[in-house]
């Protein structure tokens, strides 16, 4: 077994916990980066920090085994974190980094600085260990709880290029995920003919289009919960409007000329988003109103098969350290692992520290045990990657 820095990954986590490093105009992850890039220098890595944005670096070591050709792994974190929200739902401080019970409290512990810990821990590891093939690309990157602007700027600037597989350490609470559902945000505007309400005759109300949209919609979501059966890892296909815009309470008798509905899609393997997007867009055009349907967000399913090298490396690391059978599970949500694998061509896998549930939530917290635990894990599947053994 790889001996690891159980109080080095623990004390690290802690620090990244105190820098609040949220998602937010204001605050961005410029800290969270250079406390990464710092720990990478004190180690003799050579950290490169891209500007994604102001104040929004991803931060990238390429550690070298010098054992001979290999492989290229990469380790994937993000350094943001969603907002702590109302302050008086919160038991502890949200960036105090406190360990209490065996548990360490704050926003970011499980999503996903604990993760994040791990990964450079876990490499540094591996290093001190001795030569080993290939080599570890270490990634902290930026916005993941945005519009993903770290992983897709990772990506174009070619540094997906060459790796053969990525870890990423978001919070699954010990199951191995290799499938992840797919999200489609769509837009749709509703455009008739603004009038006064004493004579609608003389417009065309956009309103009265929203409500068959909507009935189309729950019978799109109906059919294709048919035609794409519930998938065992991430369930069903789901069709959900979220917001509505339309008029003004103190224009009450105005018919308003556009009415907007946004539409959040759930998507699993299979499930086609250019066909769904064709679809809302036939649902939107009736009544004489036009209709148009923006794409804000098409993040499709992730589907990497468990054979796949990096999982199976994952896997068998799993057993090695735990001693218990690996649990697949899937991502409810997309990650960077979506933008890797699918632009980047990165077979990706996401396993790491904390619930899967705890992530976003007041009082959330990582338990001590588990980051050594998962460092361990990474430790050793880098390891048995990076040498072909798994
Ligand atoms: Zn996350």
């Amino acid at each position: 077994m790889i001996d690891v820095d159980a109080d080095g990954v623990v004390e690290f986590t802690q620090a990244l916990v105190r820098i609040p490093s949220t998602n937010d105009p204001g605050r961005r992850e410029r800290a969270a980066a250079e406390l990464v890039a710092a720990k990478m220098r004190e180690w003799g890595w050579e950290p490169r920090v891209y500007e994604v944005a102001p104040d929004r670096p991803n931060v990238v070591a390429v550690v070298e085994g010098g054992g001979g050709d290999g492989p290229t792994l990469m380790f994937e974190g993000h350094t943001d974190v969603v907002t702590e929200g109302d302050l008086s739902t919160w038991t502890v401080d949200p960036f105090g980094g406190e360990i209490r019970d065996g548990k360490l409290w704050g926003r970011g512990s499980a999503d996903m600085k604990s993760g994040l810990a791990a990964t450079l821990y876990a490499t540094r590891a591996l290093q001190l260990a001795g030569p080993f093939p290939g080599r570890i690309k270490v990634c902290a990157l930026a916005d993941e709880e945005g519009l993903m602007l770290g992983a897709h700027h990772f990506v174009s600037e070619g540094l997906a290029a060459g790796v053969d597989g990525a870890i990423v350490a978001e919070p699954e609470a010990g199951e191995i995920c290799a499938v992840a559902k797919g999200a489609l945000r769509l837009r749709v505007d509703l455009t008739g003919k603004m009038a006064h309400g004493a004579m609608p005759q003389h417009g065309r109300n956009p309103i009265q289009a929203v409500g068959p949209l909507l009935v189309g919609l729950r019978s799109l979501q109906e059919e294709l919960q048919r035609r794409h059966p519930a998938h065992e890892h991430l369930g069903e296909v789901y069709v959900t409007p979220t917001v509505l815009q339309a008029g003004s309470e103190p224009q009450v008798n105005v018919i308003p000329a556009v009415a907007s509905v946004f539409v959040d899609v759930r998507t699993i393997p299979g499930a086609e988003h250019k066909e769904i997007a064709d679809r809302v867009a036939a649902l939107a055009s009736c009544d004489g109103i036009a209709a148009e349907v923006s794409v804000l967000v098409d993040r499709p399913p992730v589907d990497v098969p468990v054979s796949e090298p990096v999982v199976a490396a994952l896997a068998a690391a799993h057993r090695a350290v735990t001693g218990e059978e690996p649990v697949y599970g899937g991502v409810p949500g997309s990650t960077d692992g979506t933008v890797l694998t699918h632009w980047g061509g990165i077979p990706s896998v996401v396993y790491g520290p904390g619930g899967k549930w705890i992530a976003h939530q007041a009082d959330e917290y990582v338990e001590v045990a588990e980051i050594v635990r998962c460092t361990r894990v990474f430790a050793e599947a880098a390891r048995r990657f990076l040498n072909g053994d798994h």
